[in-house]
């Protein structure tokens, strides 16, 4: 194909300047690539026309063939509007412009036949179509029409500029023209035969112009397929790097702490889950790579003894461990639960947060830093630089969503000595941008070089292979090798060493210096780079070998860095939010999950009811009933930070509504909310926690894995106000004891569709990862994973909660194509590797990725 998609559109006939301009600002096309990629939102019917008696009140996209009688401006509160009145052998319509009027006036003739189309309203007394597009009749039977005419994506600026879809229409089918409609196939022969894939071409020209409903769907499936097909593979690329980049601490034994307590004190029976998860932690800790593992489980599914028990590996192979959390209460909650498991192990168990006194903090700093110390517990005070471990092996970190990603990181330069991996990585793209900017053909040159030279094999690469896939230099050598963008020839991971060799088009300066560009970003990363010219390598190859043998020698092993590069803490991040399978493998695809999908046995099911606040007495009735009979109650009011004050303010009333239904001495209430103090909210929950009061009063703040077992009432006010993952979060608060437990959703009487939705679900089911799915359609993945990961929304035509089969079976197609063949290097795979290539080389990729 001649056309190159990297064209900028500005060069298509038909687009220009003004245009071009527009397209980049409104809808982010730049090149012809992104214009081919620009894909309808529907299709209409322009086979189809309307009679103006035939229009239905508000028909959206209909075309009317008549003629122009008159023109006439009408004043309105703010300007004029132009209102021309349309003519067919049924009768009239009118049509109206806002804005524009002179030209409009210019453009369209009187009593010549016209096709307008648009939206028909119904508006005093008469149909009219606001900003109709028209085309003369003649113009019209021109061209091609179809049943399914696209309908592209649009700005009002775009259209108030004259690009109506119709413009976009014909700029897409001149591009069509321009190519020949011929693209090169992205996807390789084997998986295209087994899904039953279209051809790209096939599928890009009948997803703009379908010629049926069925090539349709098949384009539109293949090119969903396509997308998610990158996406996964690069998450997959990634994780794999990093496992075989970044060592991890070998934790080779399970000793004498995990064995004893799994003998002699292990509370209950783990139940199966909790066994299989073990296993998963186990065997990563025991690999050589950095454990980076995501576990998934409801609340009180059982998730805290898994993490102590993680802990126990860590301690039995000398290494320290510490479990952060992101408030006081749930720290204080942790340290107490754990210290209690701890004691009879003789284990050295400290808590440290923002209110642990100075000569305490001073104690438990010294006894961290000489290993006294085995497992802290914490807030965000572990963060601090002043912490510091003599050997931190596993850092545990509950509710993810409450930390971001950095914090994350800051944990994991807590290893025995900083890794300079990210910073460093960092640096690297500081440097490649410098380049793009500064010398953009430089870069350039450096992209095609690296195209250009993974085509063939030369003479000189497969000499040096024969002798180093032989291990003879005592280390393990691959071939073609993805290292961060680029393909190297010959890389020792476990000297961080790379070798290339230089074919004979490596003599311009301009070459030159893009080869040094590449060896420097990947020296940035953290690798040592040698180059050998093909001459060097045939002529002598002993001497190269020898070069190569001296070279291992001299660098130290261990993972990016070399051996003075510490090696970081394995890491467990543990969240009681399910995240929707598709969406946690859009999104932490390359982290390893682990899920606990099952509830300890015995546990009676939560009864959920919705009541309105007209039956409040009904209900403050049963909680008497309840507290007769020694239970405690929460009661939990919203809190959303926009409007805090009056939210504060629906606290207080109802905690005095709250007392008064409730009055002392038979009945004590503690309350607990954002702006008191910690000390006087830990002691209001202490007071609850003994069970000195009966009902619990309080914002949000509870929802983080409080655990008070004989609570089991659960009263949710304004329950429409809470988003699904909130309420079900809150509701896990009761049920943790062996009494029947109740949540009780209390809302006002008009609710909203979506409102609705959410309190029938939590009535229906208490599964979490039902709850979470519900919760993903309603609001979308944007809105659950909060802006970090918007880039799942950057989706071009698939939809990660609508095409979920497809989204697995890309993955699936991407495990699979990765694992028989991990460089891509199989004759069949060239096609993936190229594409692959392009989309990170134009950064099409790198959006979805953090
Ligand atoms: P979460 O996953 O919400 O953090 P926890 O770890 O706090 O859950 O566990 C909830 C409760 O269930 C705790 O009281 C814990 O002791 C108990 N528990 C955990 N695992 C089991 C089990 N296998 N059998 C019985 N009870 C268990
Ligand atoms: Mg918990």
């Amino acid at each position: 194909m001649s056309v190159n998609l990297q064209t900028p559109i500005d060069y298509l006939k038909g687009v220009g300047p003004n245009r071009a301009d527009l397209l980049r600002k409104e809808l982010g096309i730049h090149t012809y690539q992104d214009l081919i990629n620009l894909f309808p939102n529907r299709y209409i019917d322009r086979t189809r026309y309307y009679k103006t008696n035939q229009l239905q009140q508000s028909n959206a996209d209909v075309q009317v063939i008549g003629r122009i009688t008159s023109f006439k401006e009408v004043a309105q509160k703010r300007g004029k509007r132009l209102v021309a009145t349309f003519q067919d052998d049924t009768g009239t319509m009118e049509l109206v412009w806002f804005r524009g009027h002179k030209w409009i006036r210019e453009s369209l003739k009187l009593n010549k036949p016209y096709v307008a189309f648009g939206k028909t309203n119904w508006f005093n007394g008469k149909f009219s179509m606001p900003h109709p597009e028209m085309e003369s009749l003649e113009e019209h039977e021109k061209n091609i029409r179809s049943a399914m005419q696209p309908v592209y994506p649009s700005t009002e600026k775009l259209s108030n500029r004259g690009i109506s879809n119709r413009v976009i229409v014909k700029i897409i089918q001149q591009f069509f023209i321009e190519s020949k409609g011929r693209f090169y196939e992205t996807l390789s022969e084997p998986i295209r035969k087994e899904l039953k894939l279209i051809s790209k071409s096939e599928a890009l020209f009948n997803v703009h112009f379908p010629k049926s409903q069925e090539l349709l769907a098949k384009a539109q499936f293949r090119l969903k397929f396509e997308e998610l097909f990158y996406i996964q593979l690069q998450l997959i690329i990634k994780n794999r790097l990093h496992k075989s980049k970044i060592k991890g601490l070998p934790f080779e034994s399970v000793g004498h702490y995990f064995n004893t307590f799994f003998k002699e004190h292990l509370p209950f029976n783990l139940t199966n889950a909790q066994k299989r998860v073990l296993k998963e932690i186990r065997s990563d800790l025991g690999s050589q790579a950095q454990m980076n593992r995501l576990l998934q489980g409801d609340v009180g599914s059982g998730k805290t003894i898994v993490a102590f028990m993680s802990m126990l590996m860590a301690l039995d192979n000398g290494f320290q461990a510490c479990l952060m959390a992101p408030t006081e209460i749930l720290s204080v909650q942790h340290y107490n639960g754990l210290y209690e498991l701890c004691k009879p192990l003789n284990i050295n168990i400290s808590l440290l947060t923002g209110s642990t006194k100075t000569s305490e903090r001073k104690i438990i700093h010294e006894n961290l830093e000489n290993g006294d110390l085995q497992i802290i517990v914490g807030t965000h005070a572990l963060l601090e630089d002043k912490v510091k471990f003599h050997n931190l092996g596993l850092a545990i970190i509950d509710e993810q969503h409450r930390f971001g990603v950095a914090q994350r990181s800051k944990l994991w330069h807590k290893g025995p000595q900083s890794p300079p991996q990210s910073s460093q990585r960092e640096e690297a793209k500081t440097v490649r941008q410098k380049y793009m900017t500064a010398r953009p053909s430089t870069y350039s040159l450096l992209k095609d070089l690296q195209v250009e030279k993974k085509k063939n094999t030369t003479e000189a690469e497969r000499i040096l292979w024969e002798h180093l896939k032989t291990k003879k230099l005592g280390f393990k050598f691959r071939r073609q090798h993805i290292i961060d963008e680029f393909i190297v020839d010959f890389v020792c991971l476990e000297k961080n060493l790379i070798i290339e060799v230089d074919g004979g088009y490596h003599n311009t300066i301009e070459q030159k210096e893009a080869d040094n560009l590449r060896t420097k970003i990947l020296n940035e990363i953290g690798f040592k780079v040698i180059r050998f010219t093909n001459e060097q390598v045939i002529g002598d190859i002993d001497n190269v070998l020898s070069y190569i043998e001296k070279a291992l020698k001299s660098l130290p092993s261990g993972e990016v860095g070399g051996a003075s590069a510490p090696i970081p803490p394995h890491i467990l991040v543990m969240t009681a939010t399910p995240i929707p399978r598709t969406l946690a493998m859009s999104v932490y695809g390359d982290l390893d999950i682990s899920v606990i999908d099952e509830l300890p046995a015995g546990r009676k099911p939560i009864k959920t009811v919705h009541r309105f606040d007209k039956n409040r007495l009904n209900v403050f009735r049963f909680v008497k009933d309840e507290i007769a009979k020694g239970r405690q109650v929460y009661i939990v009011y919203p809190l959303i930070q926009e409007s805090e004050s009056m939210d504060y303010k629906d606290l207080m009333d109802g905690y005095e509504s709250i007392s008064r239904d409730f009055p002392m001495p038979d009945y004590q209430i503690s309350i607990v909310h954002g702006k008191m103090k910690p000390e006087d909210k830990d002691y209001e929950m202490q007071r609850f926690i003994k069970g000195e009061n009966q009902i619990m009063v309080a914002t949000t703040v509870i929802e983080v894995g409080v655990n008070v077992p004989n609570a089991s009432v659960m009263i949710i006010e304004s329950a429409e106000r809470f988003g699904l993952s909130q309420l079900h979060q809150l509701r896990g608060r009761v049920g943790r004891g062996a009494e029947q437990s109740y949540c009780i959703l209390m809302t006002g009487h008009k609710l909203s569709d979506d409102s609705k939705t959410r309190l029938q679900t939590m009535v229906n089911t208490s599964d979490g990862f039902e709850i979470a799915e519900v919760d993903l359609k309603l609001r979308g993945p944007g809105d659950i994973m909060g802006t970090q990961q918007s880039g799942v929304l950057n989706l071009k035509i698939a939809d990660i909660v609508k095409d979920k089969h497809i989204l697995q079976a890309a993955r699936h197609f991407a495990k699979k194509t990765i694992n028989e063949d991990p460089s891509l290097s199989k004759d069949e795979n060239r096609v993936i590797l190229h594409t692959y290539k392009q989309l990170s080389k134009f950064k099409n990729i790198w959006n979805y990725i953090s």
